[in-house]
């Protein structure tokens, strides 16, 4: 088991959830603090308060993974008289970072979504709302057979080759690459005017279009020729679509008052409302973690029964009431699940990448309601 930095940490997190998943404006990233330092235990939590900083001191976590940024709006001032700044210095004293995957989170394959659709036990899911879709293209260097296997490792390490819920998917084929250098090349193996014959190896990946320039620099930069021969094109197939809330089949059929009790008991809730007849037949669900106000029209078009979100205003949940949706706010701090999600998920790739580094779920509850 190695030791690791809070760098390496994240680069293992935003492999799942890069920061491209996140919407426009949502400031997702390192908040406070700095990843150079090395972490051995590693705090995961819905929200970002004094006492989750309390928890993290006691518990020697000095990096916070958070799904609500604690700086959402840019601070003009930072006065540690008050209850954000305050925490802020808390962590700076402390040495304690920040990270926020927020909206990101959401969207990532198995992430937020993924995770509240599960709890509900919807089958057959698909997204509500895509926020974006992601060409592929295919990779094709031609490396000499010394050097492929820093090749793959720098192409897997800058996010080529996954395909589905595989990672490091590549290709290698044996041949020989034949070059004669001329005036004015330096070359690696060879010599000036003379033809050469070498070993290599072709080596074939996919990369999402939004990350080929990183993969593309990764290579080259361990590349040992000079002049390294490859192929970038784009493919020529169904691009992957990424978005927000999910949308399923319960594997059986029952009414909106039995689902509304399903869903309190699954998100372990002491209450929600409900917008509605009780005895509505629902089958289909379209489930949107956060506040899902903006989301009711996509939902009903998704063919959902019922929409399962956070924090729905009165006059939205009037919208939907005309439109013939049934909606269930449970509130905002079902996201809860994601402590678990995220900590089990990370300890696992983590495990696999032989990083010596522990997952803490934070026990503070930070629903600020009461319910009475
Ligand atoms: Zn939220």
């Amino acid at each position: 088991m190695k030791k690791v930095n809070g760098h390496e940490i994240i680069a293992l997190f935003e492999k799942w959830s890069p920061k491209r998943f996140a919407m426009d404006g949502d400031p997702v990233g390192l908040h406070i603090g700095q990843l150079n330092r090395t972490v051995e235990n590693v705090l995961v939590t819905l929200d970002v308060n004094e006492e989750v900083i309390d928890e993290a001191i006691r518990k020697g976590a000095n990096l916070i993974i958070a799904h609500h940024p604690p700086i959402f709006r840019p601070l003009k001032s930072l006065l540690t008289d008050t209850p954000q700044g305050s925490m802020i210095e808390k962590c700076i004293k402390n040495d304690i970072a920040v990270y926020a995957a927020h909206t990101n989170l959401d969207v990532a394959p198995g992430g937020v979504n993924d995770m509240l659709a599960e709890k509900l036990g919807l089958v057959d899911t698909k997204i509500v709302e895509s926020t974006h879709s992601e060409s592929l293209y295919k990779l094709v260097v031609f490396s000499p057979a010394t050097h492929a296997d820093d090749i793959r490792q720098t192409l897997e390490k800058a996010g080529a080759g996954a395909i589905g819920d595989y990672v490091g998917c590549s290709f290698s084929a044996s041949g020989i690459g034949r070059f004669t250098p001329v005036e004015g090349a330096e070359p690696f193996i060879g010599e000036m005017g003379k033809s050469e014959a070498v070993e290599e190896e072709r080596i074939e990946v996919v990369v999402p279009g939004p990350i080929r320039s990183k993969v593309l620099k990764a290579m080259l930069e361990v590349h040992p020729y000079e002049e390294p021969a490859y192929d970038l094109v784009v493919l020529d197939q169904q691009s992957t679509d990424y978005g927000l809330g999910r949308v399923g089949k319960l594997l059986e059929k029952t009414t909106l008052g039995q689902f509304a009790e399903l869903v309190k008991k699954a998100f372990d809730v002491p209450a929600l409302r409900f917008v509605g007849d009780p005895n509505k037949q629902i089958r289909k669900v379209a489930v949107l973690g956060g506040d899902g106000n903006k989301y009711i029209g996509a939902a009903k078009r998704s063919g959902a029964d019922v929409l399962v979100t956070g924090d729905l205003y009165y006059h939205v949940a009037h919208d939907a009431e005309a439109m013939g949706i049934a909606v269930i706010d449970p509130g905002h701090n079902i996201e809860k699940v994601m402590i678990e999600g995220v900590a089990d998920y990370m300890q696992a790739a983590c495990a696999q990448a032989s990083y010596n580094v522990s997952f803490i779920e934070s026990e503070i509850v930070t629903e600020p309601f009461t319910f009475i």
